[in-house]
């Protein structure tokens, strides 16, 4: 094991002071592994979606230097950006499909990062990504949805078509910002149970934010707690006791009761 351990994403002295001058992510060092599942925690405003929001630069950082697979997305331009982005994967709380296309044209965009840029037409897509898009929904219980228009689908089943798209954009990383905030509790756990099977038969590294410490607990190999833009706690997960968790939810932000 020891030797295949190689970075994925490094976040080195990362601060990310937004506009208005609130500070997101405070003076941030992070080095996750190839292959790691870490589940981030912390309060509503702690900056959890800052940070993934930042790790594939949807958000510029205002200091420091993250890097990817031993290149810098912060200092990336044009094309090398680009690139860079391909490798990474996105899972939104409200999925981000268009919901009046069908379910293989939405996972079908998961492969729009490898045309160039102009060619943007469904009819661009090969009969090799259709295959990959179809083999994707088969590996999520969904190929029998391929046609369906995505706002006919539940909450569960349109993740899962953002879990087959990501799985189409074959990335290293998938980033996943509150997967199963807005699903109940069964499906939530057909969705981890989704990106665990992306983690471990495709090897993709996933950092997720998570609000359920329960599903933390399940899929979570590594815990990293947010407070204020800081980390609080960075720890294996079967090393982390249920004092950690209550550290994490109850310290700071004025709740606390002492
Ligand atoms: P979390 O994901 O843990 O709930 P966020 O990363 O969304 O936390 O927010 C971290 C802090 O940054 C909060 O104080 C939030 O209000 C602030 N924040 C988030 N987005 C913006 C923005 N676009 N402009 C200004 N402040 C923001």
């Amino acid at each position: 094991m020891a030797d295949s351990i190689k970075p994925m994403i490094k976040l080195k002295d990362v601060t990310k002071v937004y506009d208005n001058g609130t500070v997101g992510l405070k003076d941030i060092n992070l080095t996750i592994n190839k292959g790691e599942f870490v589940v981030i925690v912390g309060l509503s405003g702690a900056g959890k979606s800052t940070l993934l929001r930042s790790i594939n630069r949807l958000h510029d950082i205002s200091e420091g230097d993250i890097s990817i697979d031993g290149q810098s997305i912060t200092k990336a331009k044009g094309k090398n950006l680009r690139l860079i982005r391909r490798n990474i994967g996105m899972i939104f709380q409200n999925f981000n499909l268009v919901k009046r296309s069908s379910v293989l044209r939405n996972v079908l965009t998961g492969r729009v990062a490898y045309y160039p840029t102009w060619k943007t037409t469904f009819n661009m897509f090969s009969k090799e990504d259709k295959q990959k898009a179809y083999e994707a929904l088969q590996q999520v219980d969904l190929a029998d949805k391929v046609y369906a228009r995505a706002d006919e689908l539940s909450g569960g089943q349109q993740q899962r078509v953002a879990i087959a798209r990501v799985l189409t954009q074959d990335p290293k990383i998938i980033l996943a910002d509150e997967p199963t905030a807005s699903l109940d509790p069964q499906t939530s756990l057909k969705v981890m149970n989704d990106l665990k099977m992306l983690n471990e038969k495709y090897g993709m590294t996933v950092v997720a934010n998570l609000h359920s410490v329960e599903l933390a607990r399940q899929f979570g190999k590594r815990v990293i707690g947010i407070r204020a833009g800081q980390v609080v706690y960075d720890g294996k997960m079967s090393e982390t006791s249920e004092s950690v968790f209550t550290d994490i939810y109850n310290g700071g932000d004025g709740n606390k009761e002492e």
